[in-house]
């Protein structure tokens, strides 16, 4: 368009005004001839060793610039370089007399190709991931660089059809302000990676973006989902103004991030961090987080051909007590399933993997995985008040097999600690049970994003529902009100620990709910704490009572505003 709206999802908030780049990725030219079977396949397993050491340089350099959940993509891209089906289709053209680069790029192409063209989101973004894993390996083969595209020396939004995981953790934050892409969804490992590293993004916009001439003036805004193209020079100033405003607020927010966050009306609101790892426990503690509201264990046991030994999650946990330092430490259980699955755990294919063998189901199928990693927490409790978390509760039975569990491992290991027991709130039927649970739990923690899937039965990962699947929808609240009334009348705690937490409109109705912990991804947490004091409680609650009888989460959100 030469001037105008273009309206695509919102991928990572934030505001940026400058000149659009197109990004095009160089296509990788193959001419290599076939020089004998024993020296391609040196070839193809000498690059295949530089490709790994290169993925764990970038997996160190992410996992310094965002955290460790982030930084795991490229664990998974390792993943997919080991795949030995692929390895042996490679091997097999190469014996048919094709270069190792030719049989990898052929071998690749045909499984991208395949991908791309299935239905299901997750495995078409499997494509996008093997895209990148697949260039990489090709680049190495053939000493090649053609397909990094310069940046210019002055600072753009960039413009691509799509960007891989890899292109992105590459951009240049000095260079790029943000980015727009004509294809991809909120919840690709591309969205998750522009949230984690703050660069603000829109995508989903189509075609259209791609028309657009380099060095126009645009205006990127990743909360709205917008790209505005051509803007006025007084529309390119208050977004300049909006965007100076942002930063200084963000600089205020940090400097206040160790104070506690209390309504004006004298409420304390813990504010906890989501994390993955030690790195992460680290920085949340940099940035005002009060306690570890979850630890995502799963990332302990992604890309590994066994699970971790009791003592490899003893010394990891007992790293991520000690950085905490007294601060109380949730340790979630295994939650694994759905869209997260262990290769080595050799589980049949589900027709509907959410609906499957997931998080606390499968560790009950599986309790030996469960009772390693029980003694492992067990053995780490005293250091800091830790407390133990199942995820996917859907039935009272499930908890108290899992206590069982729990109970037995601590009379044989003789550990004198108490620990505390909650459950993940996620699935409806623990919400609806919510005064049954609230009897034998010390705490529960509402995970609002599989909450909201399976209320709206709209999967999480979809690319066209994603947008759909509001955590504000009257439904889901109205769930997060039992929960919150059932475990107040029976003196227990509630966290939030879903993406929710950290939307601003949705955080005055959360505490006016009764949620007493919002537990956030870490570099929400300033700005989180900031909020809160801006809140009063009894308008809260005012605004919870009214959200819970609005008809839809439009209207939800609406009320909000209305209010502010
Ligand atoms: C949730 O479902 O809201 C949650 C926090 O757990 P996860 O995103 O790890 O499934
Ligand atoms: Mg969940």
């Amino acid at each position: 368009p030469a001037e105008g709206v273009l309206h695509g999802l919102p991928g990572a908030p934030g505001l940026a005004a400058g000149p659009i780049f197109r990004y095009e990725r160089g296509q990788i030219e193959v001419h290599e001839r076939f020089r004998g079977f024993d020296q391609e396949r040196t070839r193809l397993y000498g690059a295949l060793e530089r490709a790994h050491g290169q993925l764990a340089a970038l997996h160190a350099e992410v996992a310094v610039r965002s955290s460790a959940s982030e930084a795991a993509i490229f664990e998974v891209h390792r993943e997919l370089l080991s795949d030995p089906g692929l390895l042996d289709r490679v091997e097999a053209a190469i014996a048919t007399g094709r270069s190792a680069a030719q049989a990898w790029q052929e071998c690749t192409r045909r499984e991208i190709g395949e991908l791309a063209s299935l239905s299901d989101a997750l495995l078409a973004e499997r494509a996008t991931d093997l895209r990148d894993v697949a260039d990489r390996f090709l680049r190495l083969l053939t000493g090649g660089s053609a397909a990094l595209p310069l940046l210019p020396e002055e600072p753009v939004i960039v413009v691509a059809h799509d960007l891989t995981p890899s292109e992105t953790a590459t951009l240049d934050p000095a260079l790029v302000l943000g980015f727009c892409t004509a294809v991809g969804g909120p919840n690709a490992h591309t969205a998750i990676l522009a949230r984690a590293l703050g660069l603000p993004a829109v995508l989903s916009t189509g075609p259209a973006l791609l028309a657009i001439a380099p060095g126009t003036q645009a205006i990127l805004d990743g909360s709205a989902g917008t790209l505005i193209v051509n803007p006025s020079p007084a529309v390119v100033e208050t977004a300049r103004a909006t965007q100076r405003r942002v930063r200084e607020r963000r600089g205020e927010d940090l400097q206040a991030a160790h104070d506690p966050a209390v309504t004006i009306d004298g409420q304390r609101v813990e504010v906890a961090a989501n994390i993955g790892g030690a790195a992460d426990a680290r920085q949340g503690i940099a940035c005002g987080a009060e306690a570890v509201g979850l630890l995502r264990t799963e990332f302990l046991f992604l890309e590994r051909t066994v699970a971790p030994s009791e003592e490899e999650q003893y010394t990891i946990y007992a790293e991520i007590a000690t950085v905490m330092g007294g601060r109380s430490l949730v340790i979630r259980t295994l939650d694994i399933g759905g869209d997260k699955p262990l290769p080595y755990l050799s589980l049949p294919p589900e027709e509907n993997p959410f609906l499957g063998e997931r998080g606390i189901r499968l560790c009950l199928a599986n309790p030996e995985l469960l009772r390693v990693q029980l003694r492992a927490i067990l053995r780490t409790a005293g250091t800091t008040p830790l407390r133990v978390m199942f995820p996917m509760v859907a039935d009272i039975e499930e908890l108290r097999a899992a206590r069982g569990l729990l109970e037995g491992l601590r009379n044989e290991l003789g550990a004198a600690a108490s620990v505390e027991v909650g459950i993940m709130v996620e699935v409806p039927s623990a919400a609806l049970m919510a005064d049954l649970f609230a009897r034998e739990v010390d705490f529960f923690s509402i995970g609002t994003n599989d909450l909201t899937q399976y209320t709206l039965a709209m999967d999480r990962t979809h690319p066209t529902l994603a947008a759909k699947a509001d955590g504000l929808h009257p439904a889901v609240l109205r769930l997060i009100a039992r929960t919150t009334d059932a475990a107040h009348a029976a003196g227990k705690w509630v966290g939030v620990c879903g993406e929710l937490g950290a939307d601003p409109v949705a955080l005055p109705i959360l505490v006016g709910l009764g949620v007493d912990e919002i537990r956030v991804n870490v570099p929400a947490i300033p700005s989180v704490k900031a909020q809160i004091r801006t809140l009063n409680l009894a308008e809260c609650q005012e605004l919870a009572r009214r959200a819970l009888v609005c008809a839809s989460a439009r209207e939800v959100r609406a009320a909000v505003r209305m209010s502010q």
